[in-house]
């Protein structure tokens, strides 16, 4: 659905692109003519993605062990991907979520949770787009966070709270680097089957309703429906777009705002509608 070149001579950095959502973006940026960064904290996950990617599409694919909680960390790969040029796309995606009772949740797995998606996101956009304002450079900023951010969430709270936070930045900030040429906008994805999202909210077991169905759209979504967005707002083509989040989700969020009855009367037959119509 795009010019193979809409990316091309943009350099982009997907924080957790090693496995997951973020590899499927980051392959589709390399299809569309990016040079690729990825980093997270497994070194092998990265090597073989990077490797996997490298064979499959023939670009250029760098990789930087880095924990996204350490703002250290963060500024000295920042360093580096800057000594060959500067960056042009930062996407937030790196995650950490679980399932628990609020009520025995800990200080620390809350600050686990809080730190790699609230603080993660916001140490790496202010190690870039400090770079981007000092040199005039035009960039921007792409977070992933969830429909739970708007909704809030039962038994994932840290992980709403986080992602809410992530969109109070990606607005406050659209508005304060606007004039300086740095966008940021957020895409917000319902359910996208990947290993880890699988294993730490749906684990077999848990009794769950099939999810699909609980998806007006009946159907979950697919890696290249995300990957497609999440290319056109990065792009010079939405260069009018900023502290917007979108979300895709195939109608699941308003759905749950309506209640179950919306959910049950999709199904119902012709009798039933006739029965309730008398
Ligand atoms: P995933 O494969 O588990 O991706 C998470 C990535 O983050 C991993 O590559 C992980 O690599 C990295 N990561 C975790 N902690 C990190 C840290 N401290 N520093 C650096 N990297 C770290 O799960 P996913 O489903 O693709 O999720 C990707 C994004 O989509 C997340 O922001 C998630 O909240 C969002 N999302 C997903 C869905 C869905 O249905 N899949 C729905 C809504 C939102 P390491 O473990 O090697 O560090």
């Amino acid at each position: 659905m795009f010019r193979t070149d809409l990316l091309k001579g943009k350099k982009a950095l997907i924080t957790g692109g090693g496995t997951g959502l973020g590899k499927s973006i980051g392959r589709r940026y390399m299809e569309l003519g990016a040079e690729l960064v990825i980093c997270g904290r497994r070194k092998e996950v990265l090597e073989e993605t990077a490797e996997e990617l490298r064979k499959e599409l023939g670009g250029k694919v760098s990789i930087f062990s880095c924990d996204v909680r350490d703002s250290a960390a963060i500024d000295t790969m920042m360093t580096e991907i800057w000594k060959t040029g500067p960056l042009d796309i930062l996407v937030n995606n790196a995650a950490g979520n679980f399932i628990a009772r609020a009520e025995k949740l800990s200080a620390r797995a809350f600050d686990a949770v809080v730190n790699i998606v609230l603080h993660g996101a916001a140490y790496c956009t202010l190690a870039a787009g400090r770079r981007w304002i000092e040199a005039g450079h035009k960039g921007s900023v792409l977070s992933i966070v969830t429909t739970a951010a708007m909704t809030g969430s039962a038994f994932t709270m840290a992980s709403a709270a986080a992602k809410a936070g992530v969109i109070a930045m990606t607005k406050s900030l659209a508005v304060e680097w606007g004039p300086k040429g740095v966008r940021l906008v957020a895409v917000a994805p319902g359910l996208f089957p990947t290993e880890g999202a699988w294993d730490r909210l749906y684990p077999a077991g848990s009794q769950v309703q099939a999810q699909e169905l609980g998806v007006p759209a009946r159907r979950y979504g697919q890696h290249i429906e995300l990957a497609n967005l999440c290319s056109y707002l990065v792009s010079d083509e939405a260069a009018y777009i900023t502290g917007e989040s979108v979300i895709i989700d195939g109608g699941r969020w308003m759905q749950y705002v309506g209640g179950p009855s919306n959910r049950a009367m999709q199904d119902w037959t012709d009798e039933q509608w006739d029965a309730m119509r008398k």
